[in-house]
């Protein structure tokens, strides 16, 4: 094998979830939801194995580009599902980092961006969100501005971001889209947590720079359904032709019947509040856990969206808690390869039954 597979590393998520299974652990490490999806997405899916099994065009089933156009406010024609967000981000290092060039993105950063530009031969150049004493995370616009160099192709964003929480704001946004026109840069957006905020609803840089913004979004993600590999990619106009073209290169299509469920789920969840529940169990649920982890000495930092939030607190490391706790978490230091974050801090997934929560903050409070 190449040097790039022989160095390739089972992912931080998949490590700890293993983990987790070998020590009987409850798991708030990977974020997947432990609860099953809405019955009105399992039903469309039943309907749709046996009438809908084969191959779908690459840029996705038509009714999926046109039910995510109008639930975006885009054209459907700009829209190429792909096989979970994971490929989207993959597929769009392939289709616009190059040889030498530097793509900029924060750290904490998730950890795949980083190989997904090195497999493109890009070099990834992170600038950093720092933990402030009030215990939000900062972004100084100067140090990103500075960090653009003539290698620089495109800047890469997360919003709500994995795995701190922060949500950008429109100035910020704005700030960005500036930065990228000067230098004429893509701008690469994950948005799969958008419909997962606590406060107000984060803003689309899509909406700010849709000539050059490219927004990923995940079904997985909005509707519980981690396992479906149902992920979109909104294009900026005239772009999604080539890269459908080369997605199908990889898996040539999303799987059909889940495009089709999705197809049918997407407005049934817009219009009947579906979001809104969704929101107001995790805020519930981001709560009990907090809570629950200050009153065990913890330091809590809330986030603004996603369902991760992270938690320091002396004696706790990953991979003991895993072990000897019978929690399984993820290590801060792995959304921080170059720049050192504050010791200690764990991210702590949410999207867990009230129960699991608990469970797992009376085993903390014993191995405390
Ligand atoms: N997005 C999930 C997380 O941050 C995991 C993604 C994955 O494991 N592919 O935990």
């Amino acid at each position: 094998l190449l040097p790039r597979a022989r160095s390739s590393q089972e992912s931080v998520f998949a490590r700890m979830s293993r983990l987790a299974a070998q020590h009987g652990a409850v798991n708030l490490g990977q974020g997947f939801p432990s609860g099953a999806p809405p019955a009105f997405l399992l039903e469309a899916a039943r309907r749709a194995v046996g009438t809908a099994d084969q191959y779908a065009p690459p840029a996705g089933l038509p009714a999926l580009r046109d039910a995510l156009g109008a639930d975006l406010g885009v054209d459907g024609a700009d829209i190429v599902v792909t096989t979970g967000a994971t490929e989207a981000m993959g597929l769009l290092a392939q289709a616009l980092y190059g040889p030498d060039d530097e793509v900029l993105m924060l750290e904490p950063v998730f950890d795949i961006y980083l190989p997904q530009a090195r497999l493109a031969g890009a070099t990834p150049v992170t600038v950093p969100l720092r933990l402030t004493a009030e215990g939000g995370w900062t972004l100084d616009l100067d140090e990103l501005r500075a960090a653009v160099t003539p290698r620089t192709r495109a800047l890469l964003l997360n919003s709500p971001h994995n795995p701190t929480g922060r949500v950008l704001t429109r100035e910020e946004l704005e700030a960005v889209v500036t930065l990228a026109r000067q230098h004429d840069l893509w701008l690469i957006s994950d948005e799969v947590y958008d419909e997962l905020y606590f406060e107000e609803r984060p803003t689309s840089l899509r909406a700010l720079a849709p000539e050059r913004t490219f927004t990923v979004g995940s079904a997985g993600k909005r509707l519980e359904a981690t396992g479906w590999r149902v992920g979109w990619v909104a294009c900026p106009p005239g772009q999604a032709g080539p890269v459908a073209a080369l997605r199908q290169l990889a898996s040539f299509c999303a799987p059909t019947p889940f495009q089709v469920a999705v197809a049918a789920a997407l407005p049934l969840a817009r219009q009947s509040g579906f979001y809104e529940g969704l929101r107001e169990g995790y805020a519930a649920r981001l709560h009990l856990l907090a809570r629950g982890l200050r009153d065990l000495g913890a330091e809590v930092f809330l986030p603004g969206g996603t369902y991760f939030l992270m938690a320091r607190r002396p004696g706790w490391e990953a991979e003991v808690l895993v072990e000897q706790a019978g929690v399984a978490v993820i290590p801060g230091e792995a959304f921080a390869p170059s720049q050192a974050l504050p010791p200690g801090l764990l991210r702590l997934a949410f999207c867990k039954s009230a129960g699991e929560l608990e469970e797992a903050l009376a085993r903390l409070e014993r191995f405390c």
